[in-house]
Formats: structure tokens, C-alpha cells, sequence
């Protein structure tokens, strides 16, 4: 291939070879020019380049209709006949490189088609302040390249000078939804947000990848960041609803999905677990240099809110909860409190006559449920009641021996017969028996009992499942039987949080792990919407 006849055909395809040769050639022609000859070639480039953006931008702007060209409706025809083609030449080829062809065949026309409807959306907002609806001052048009589900796509937007917000503003960008920087559409912040609140980035880059996006030119991270900080600012305004009593009324009055036609139980239940948290980040070395360690355990606070109504059974007897709510921060037990109490609301707080809360004995627990639901029946988890029991007769009787064995049945029974008092008895009983050092630990025990005593109360819940086995339940039992003694909603709660944010050789920090657990719990708790208006029409289209 020769330079004349690539210059005359522009569509050919030149070799690298040729493209340097061209561009040494030019260099040299314009050393041979004077500097006066040579300002002249830059001004016209310059010229150029101007008019040529001055055509796009005026092109762009009165565009009012989202259409392909009848030239690129061809050129699409005939890159879709020429991946058929190959899929047919090739027997081995199966539906994957059929879906894989299509796809990538209809990228470009989709790319154009959501370049010019976004631009047509731009052109029709008109160019006002969007905090305070005034006209903006000194309109000027600046062109911008976001990156869609499609590839990029450039759009040209008015913008102005708000004199009395003393902002520039791009109203464009408020209307299509576009962050003030951030390169990323709407669609695929929110796939930033959910895959990285759901996998570690690197991970999440490479799945995007096989989906067909191109998640890595969004900063997939730091957009997945962005996003959980959005949706705290969503929390925190949720949360915020409830700042006077006359609001608490209304949200209390309405639940989320209106008043119920049959009286429900709303359980609560609550739990912690730790996160490793690195509190100088860059200075790992200098801090072990000093003998301090540079990672720190943190609680994370969560609970769960549903009602008992909304429990049923897989057909392997497995319970399972059709709706059920979350409450989850790194931010203390007052901001779990918070999200907890406005969750319970609108789970129907508001409408339940029995609210039961449920957790192990930790103090913290019973002063939050005494001071936001201070009605509620409190109950302490069986399992965790009765490994106080079994810690006490390994430390007696020896780890799994036939005389703890002995020793702790009778006690086992007692506490299912709410007879803690007698539990209590037996443990002061063996106290005196035993040497100081297990004295200690026995007395801890008594307290613990002593201090939850009013909260074991499962007999009635026991012998109502035995009489629903027996088919002797009345109706009264029914209802009981499906009462929990147990708070394992919450730890299998706490376990699918930590899966995600729990992972060997993980740190954290507190704006990070708190942005992504945020967004965690506002795709579980069914708000996902919320902040992603589009993925709601999503479910509803077709
Ligand atoms: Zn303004």
C-alpha cells in the first residue's frame, strides 16, 4: 500500500510503518517553514479545531429528535450479516456466541440512539438555577462525555451563573442525573453501587466486564463510595421524618404497605459483630515500628424487623421470611437505635399489639429496647441462655464428659420450664464446692441469670409447638408456636453482612465500610428505588 492512494481512499487501513513515515515527513516540513508561516499553521489548526466543535455544539442543540441516519441503519445491517455469517461458518459456535455477537452488534446504534435522546432531554431543560428557579446569568455551552451502559456518550449542556446561589450550575446534569464529576450514567453508578457493596472492586471490574460494561473508566470504587455516601444522605433524611411527634404519628399510622386486616406480632431482634478497621492508613510501618498495631475491631450494629405473620416454612420445615427489614452502622448504638426505630415504623410498629424483642444478654441491647420500644416483651435467646449453662458444667465437669452431661440436663429443663429460679438455686448450691478461681465464674453466671430472669419465659411457646405436632393446638397455640426463642435471624443476618465485609486479609475504614453497608441495607430493605427511580421502571417495563 502506497501514501497516494491511502490519501485518496481515506477508509483504508494504513500501517503503522506508513503513519510514522507520514508524520516524520511533516515534522520536517514544518522545520523548513519560517516562524511567522509556522504561528499561521497552528492559528488555522486552532481556527479549525474551534469551528469544527462550534458545528457539533450547534448541531447538537437543536437536535429534537433521537433517530438513527438511514446511512447508519445500513452500516448496522451489515456488521450484524457479517457476525451472523461467522456464527453459521462456524458449526461449533452455540447460543453463548450468538447472544455475545448480537449484543456487541447493537452497542454502537444504542450508543448513538442514548447519546442523542440524552441530548435531546438536555436541550429541553431550560436554564435555570435548580436549587432556586431563577435564570442563570452568562450562558455558555460546554460539551461533556459520560459514560453509559452503552460506551460513551457526549452531550453538550447550557450552563450559568447563578448570582444569588453564587454557583454555576448545569441543569442539564440535574435533570439526566449525572454526579457533578464523576464520569459515570445513572445506570451504571447504580451497578457500581451494587456490585462492589456485594464483592470486593477488583472483582466486581472483571464480572461488569463479562456483563459488557466497561465498569473500570468509572473508577468503579470510588463511584461504589459515591453512591453509598448518597444513599447515608437518603438514610439520614429517612431517619430525619421523624423529627417531631406529629410525624412519628403519621408514619406510624401508614406502615409501609397500609393498615393490616389481621393483628400481627412484630419481632425485633438485635446483635454486633467486630470489623477490622485500619485507622492510619500509609503509616503501617512507622506504627510497628513503635510496637503499635495499625488495625482496630470495631462493632458493627445491626438488627432485624419483621413480622410473624410474614414467616412461613420451605417445604423442608426450613423458616423462611418473605419481608423482613435491616438496621446496620458502624456509628454507635444510638444511630442503630435510630435506623431501628424508623425501620420498625414501617414495618408496622404503629399497628402491632405484641412486639417482641430478641437478642442474647448483652446490656446494651435491653437499655435500647427499653428506651425505643418500651411496650415490647423482651425475651433472651434460648441457645445463648443455655450455652451460659453448658459453660459452667465443662468448667466444673470437664469438657464433654458423661457427669457435665449429668449435671446439666435437669438445668437444661428448668429453663424451658421458666424455672430460672431454680437454675439459679442449683448454681448458688455448687458455688461453695468449688475452688475461687470457678467461684468467679459461677457468680458471673447467677448474675447473668439473675439479670435476664424476667426474659426466659418459653414454656408456653415450647409446649404450644408440642401441642401443634400432637394436632392438639387450639387457636390460641397456633399462634405461639410460631413465636421464636431463638434471635437466629439476626445471626444469620450478621453472617451474610460479614461474608461481604468480613474477608481475610480486609481493612477498613469508617467512611468506606460505613458508605457500602448502607447501600447493603438499603437494597435489602426493598428501597433500592429510592435512589435508582430507573431500576423501579425496570420491574415495571417489559
Ligand atoms: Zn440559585
Amino acid at each position: 500500500m502506497t501514501t497516494t492512494t491511502s490519501l485518496t481512499n481515506p477508509t483504508a487501513q494504513l500501517s503503522r510503518q506508513v503513519h510514522r513515515a507520514q508524520a516524520r515527513e511533516a515534522a520536517r516540513a514544518l522545520a523548513r517553514l519560517t516562524p511567522q508561516v509556522q504561528n499561521r499553521g497552528l492559528t488555522q489548526t486552532i481556527l479549525d479545531a474551534a469551528s469544527a466543535k462550534a458545528a457539533a455544539a450547534a448541531q447538537a442543540t437543536t437536535l429534537a429528535k433521537a433517530q438513527l441516519a438511514e446511512a447508519e441503519l445500513q452500516a448496522w445491517r451489515k456488521d450484524l450479516d457479517a457476525r451472523l455469517e461467522v456464527i453459521f461458518a462456524h458449526p461449533e459456535q452455540n447460543l453463548g456466541e450468538i447472544e455475545e455477537q448480537l449484543a456487541r452488534s447493537v452497542k454502537e446504534p444504542l450508543r448513538l440512539l442514548a447519546q442523542r435522546a440524552a441530548q435531546v432531554k438536555a436541550n429541553a431543560v431550560p436554564c435555570r438555577c435548580p436549587k432556586c428557579h431563577r435564570e442563570l446569568k452568562q450562558q455558555r455551552l460546554l460539551c461533556r462525555t459520560i459514560h453509559s451502559r452503552f460506551g460513551p456518550v457526549t452531550i453538550w449542556r447550557r450552563y450559568g451563573w447563578c448570582p444569588r446561589c453564587g454557583q454555576w450550575h448545569f441543569p442539564a446534569d440535574y435533570a439526566l442525573g449525572l454526579g457533578r464529576k464523576a464520569p459515570a450514567s445513572p445506570y451504571l453508578q447504580e451497578i457500581s453501587a451494587l456490585l462492589v457493596s456485594k464483592m470486593p472492586a477488583e472483582q466486581a471490574v472483571l464480572v461488569a466486564e463479562r456483563l459488557g460494561l466497561d465498569l473500570s473508566r468509572c473508577g468503579l470504587h470510588q463511584e461504589a463510595h459515591r453512591q453509598g455516601l448518597k444513599a447515608q444522605e437518603w438514610r439520614a433524611q429517612f431517619v430525619g421524618q421523624l423529627d417531631t411527634w406529629e410525624q412519628i404519628q403519621q408514619v406510624a399510622r401508614a406502615g409501609d404497605g397500609g393498615p393490616p386486616t389481621q393483628p400481627f406480632t412484630l419481632v425485633i431482634e438485635i446483635d454486633a459483630w467486630d470489623i477490622r478497621e485500619r485507622d492510619h492508613w500509609g503509616k503501617t510501618q512507622e506504627l510497628r515500628q513503635q510496637g503499635k498495631k495499625p488495625e482496630r475491631w470495631h462493632w458493627v450494629y445491626m438488627a432485624t424487623v419483621f413480622r410473624l405473620d410474614h414467616r412461613g416454612q420451605t417445604e423442608g420445615k426450613r423458616a423462611v421470611l418473605t419481608q423482613r427489614g435491616y438496621a446496620a452502622t458502624r456509628l454507635g448504638v444510638e444511630a442503630l437505635s435510630a435506623q431501628l426505630y424508623r425501620e420498625a415504623l414501617a414495618r408496622g410498629l404503629g399497628q402491632a399489639p405484641l412486639v417482641l424483642v430478641i437478642a442474647d444478654g448483652a446490656l446494651w441491647i435491653w437499655n435500647l429496647a427499653k428506651d425505643r420500644f418500651p411496650q415490647a416483651r423482651q425475651r433472651l435467646d434460648l441457645f445463648h441462655a443455655e450455652e451460659h449453662l453448658w459453660a459452667v458444667a465443662h468448667d466444673v465437669y470437664g469438657h464433654g464428659t458423661p457427669q457435665a452431661q449429668a449435671w446439666v440436663a435437669p438445668l437444661l429443663q428448668q429453663i424451658r420450664d421458666d424455672q430460672t429460679v431454680a437454675v439459679i438455686a442449683s448454681l448458688a448450691e455448687l458455688k461453695p464446692r468449688l475452688l475461687e478461681a470457678q467461684q468467679k465464674k459461677v457468680q458471673t453466671q447467677i448474675e447473668y441469670f439473675e439479670h435476664n430472669a424476667d426474659r426466659m419465659k418459653y414454656k408456653e411457646v415450647l409446649e404450644a409447638r408440642k401441642a401443634r405436632e400432637e394436632g392438639k393446638a387450639t387457636a390460641e397455640q397456633k399462634q405461639l408456636a410460631n413465636h421464636p426463642v431463638g434471635s437466629g435471624a439476626i445471626e444469620s443476618a450478621c453472617r451474610q453482612y460479614q461474608c461481604r465485609f468480613k474477608r481475610t486479609g480486609q481493612f477498613w475504614t469508617t467512611p468506606g465500610d460505613e458508605a457500602l453497608m448502607c447501600l447493603e441495607t438499603l437494597w435489602r430493605n426493598g428501597r433500592w428505588d429510592q435512589l435508582y427511580p430507573h431500576a423501579r421502571s425496570s420491574a415495571t417495563l417489559n
